[in-house]
């Protein structure tokens, strides 16, 4: 039997990048305190800070729901559990049964807000819209932006002071990869542990941004939480070859995604030096934030023939909604 490098029980997890054996009690520790360190290391959050918490029903943003509550349960700050549905059939329908039964579990409320609503149109029938039209931009850019945009809408809507997302080290990691081989140096700036307020954005932040992808899997494997484990039907393109590259050189190099993460966090302080800082406007179709005349959300929602519905998507009285975490169960 493998020992735990730490306490000496049963080990559940070898950790490749270290060398050492965890048990399930000391890798729940580990996953826990780098979750602890990378808000206080950035300071992601301050005391009182209404956090809108971007919640899929998947393993990382579960992951982080839990973390959150019982974070936020010693730190006074309020939370609101937020889902966007794309309208992506047999999977994203029942992460939302989900996220209601994880968030009434820890006592948040659960705010859905969906494209259909916002664009008159789910994912699934945009997906379609694109083939029969031929245009060549890959799905995931589309869902992407809009779901981004619709989160910063709805947090902003409701008074969020920030907002957490679940991304793992893996994730940023290939975004990081895939902003570099597309030359993208605006999208690559935007990335790391908290991207801050220009007018109209809600700052983004990414407590688990320090953690595997696996080592966050089996967390909420051991911690018993209930996930959707499915990937979403649509995934492919560019992202998907990098992320098995990445994971190939990752199993000969154990430190690999370590190292990427280090060397971008070290050049992105000069990165703002190469960007020009642009103006930020309204666009002129919806209103929302965009530095140019119009928003890339109504661009795309143009190629296929749609466009953004309502100006509001939250209620008078769902800005009610926040409240502090209580106590699971
Ligand atoms: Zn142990
Ligand atoms: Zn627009």
């Amino acid at each position: 039997m493998l020992r735990c490098s730490f306490c000496g029980r049963r080990a559940v997890y070898h950790q490749r990048t270290s060398g050492v054996l965890m048990c399930d009690r000391c890798l729940i520790r580990s996953v826990e305190r780098r979750f602890q360190q990378t808000i206080s290391r950035y300071k992601l959050i301050a005391p009182n800070d209404r956090v809108a918490l971007a919640v899929s029903g998947g393993k990382d943003s579960t992951a982080l729901l839990y973390l959150m509550a019982e974070r936020c349960q010693r730190y006074d700050c309020e939370l609101i559990t937020i889902t966007i549905d794309e309208g992506i059939r047999g999977y994203r329908d029942l992460c939302i049964s989900l996220v209601k039964k994880n968030a009434k579990a820890l006592g948040l409320e659960h705010v859905v807000v969906s494209f259909e609503r916002a664009f008159g149109s789910g994912l699934d029938r945009i997906a379609a819209l694109l083939k029969d039209r031929g245009i060549e931009q890959g799905i995931c850019t589309y869902c992407g932006v809009l779901r981004r945009s619709l989160l910063n809408q709805v947090a902003r809507e409701l008074g969020a002071d920030k907002i957490a997302t679940a991304h793992n080290l893996d994730d940023e990691v290939q975004a990081i990869m895939l902003n570099y081989i597309r030359a993208d140096l605006s999208r690559l700036h935007r990335l790391g542990p908290i991207y801050r307020k220009r007018e109209g954005f809600v700052p983004r932040i990414k407590p688990l941004r320090e953690i595997p992808e696996k080592e966050i899997a089996l967390y909420t494997l051991l911690r018993g939480f209930e996930v959707n484990f499915s990937s979403c039907p649509h995934i492919g393109g560019m992202r998907v070859k990098i992320r098995n590259f990445i994971n190939e050189l990752e199993a000969e190099h154990p430190t690999t995604k370590y190292m990427i993460l280090r060397m971008f966090d070290r050049l992105r302080p000069h990165l703002s030096d190469a960007l020009k800082e642009f103006n930020m406007r309204r666009c002129q179709i919806c209103g929302e934030p965009t530095p140019s005349d119009v928003c890339r959300v109504c661009e795309l929602l143009e190629q296929v023939g749609l466009e953004r519905r309502e100006k509001t998507l939250i209620s008078e009285k769902q800005k009610e909604l926040w409240r502090r975490a209580r106590p699971g169960g």
